[in-house]
């Protein structure tokens, strides 16, 4: 009987769906949500009703009990979106809405608790429980709502500290070693702002341009073990953090981790016979130094030809390589035409 009963509802439940599909007026999800509950919610009386009947009534009686028999009242006397709000905890309803898996980037402005709430249509943002103003109420400073003290657990996160609930102190977990955030995009004037995120990022420049040297250097291996200490997009993508790094940042922690690594490998460009051979000699004054794009504080490299260059030898005059390259090709292609004359 239990068997029929169900078979029946999901008959019931499966035509309710296919009927709501066929009319333009009726397929919202939530008039779909709303044929779903009442049909479960008069099975369910219906299924009360005999559980009640079956204890007083004969087998034969209890035939005639079917759905007309359910007293109008239980469906009509209720109005159902009232009730949908009220009692269900389904997650979503007409008022609220499950927080959603967001990156934040910017701090909420402060705005008055009774503001906040009566935009939260009083329900906590995590559960969408109805709450009181009077009620404690946690504030979420990830995502700047409030919630009940079921959703949030005083949990803290960085940076600084930060109270969030727990759905933003999972969130945050579970995004915490990916480098997500791109500071060149999010908001360039942070690297201005916190000189120690700035000094990595210097580092960083170096060490991207080092890194490709020493893979290329058969003797290098050792020296390149040495970068393994960090996550391996610091040293080969800049502006690129993840929360990890900036906390690290902000923690003192990643620089200096950051600088013995550049210490050790230009250690190793200096002594290495040959990164030496891979360097580049100063076309304008034709030193004897010999220069590589990691030298990011006396090395200007042409962004056409990469050949490097003293920074304040090349000021604004033109490369000489790019010049050289460009007098050859006319060369070649006054010779061929010559020829072709
Ligand atoms: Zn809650
Ligand atoms: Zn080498
Ligand atoms: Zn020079
Ligand atoms: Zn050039």
């Amino acid at each position: 009987m239990e068997d029929i009963n169900l078979l029946l509802l999901c008959c019931c439940l499966a035509c309710l769906i296919f009927r709501s599909s066929l009319d333009p007026d009726s397929n919202s999800a939530e008039v779909t949500a709303q044929k779903l509950y009442r049909a479960f919610r008069k099975r369910w009386l219906q299924t009360e009703t005999d559980i009640q009947l079956s204890s007083c009534l004969n087998a034969t009686k209890k035939t005639f009990v079917n759905q007309e028999t359910i007293p109008k009242e239980f469906e009509s006397s209720v109005n159902l979106a009232e009730e949908i709000k009220v009692k269900s905890r389904l997650r979503g309803t007409i008022d609220w809405a499950p927080p959603r898996f967001q990156i934040v980037f910017n701090i909420h402005p402060s705005l008055k608790r009774d503001a906040v709430v009566a935009a939260q249509n009083f329900s906590c943002a995590g559960c969408g429980t109805p709450v009181e103003l009077s009620k404690r109420l946690r504030y979420c400073d990830y995502l700047g709502k409030y919630f009940c003290d079921c959703c949030h657990s005083h949990a803290q996160s960085s940076i600084p500290k930060y109270y969030v609930s727990n759905f933003s102190k999972h969130l945050l977990c579970s995004i915490w070693h990916n480098p997500i955030f791109n500071v060149s995009c999010v908001n360039k004037t942070l690297y201005t702002k916190a000189k120690e995120l700035n000094r990595a990022r210097e580092i960083q420049e170096q060490l991207l341009h080092i890194k490709k040297l020493l893979k290329s250097c058969r003797f290098a291996e050792s020296v390149l073990k040495e970068f393994e200490q960090v996550s391996s997009h610091l040293t080969t993508e800049l502006h690129l953090f993840s929360m990890d790094d900036l906390v690290k940042i902000k923690q003192g922690l990643l620089v200096p981790l950051l600088k013995d690594i550049l210490k050790s490998s230009i250690s190793h460009v200096e002594n290495c016979e040959l990164c030496q051979v891979k360097g580049f000699i100063c076309e304008f004054c034709q030193s004897s130094d010999v220069l590589f794009p990691f030298q990011t504080a006396i090395c200007k490299r042409c962004t056409v030809c990469k050949a490097c260059f003293h920074k304040q030898c090349f000021q604004s005059r033109e490369c000489p390589k790019c010049l050289r390259i460009a007098a050859r090709k006319m060369f070649s292609e006054a010779a061929s035409e010559t020829g072709l004359l």
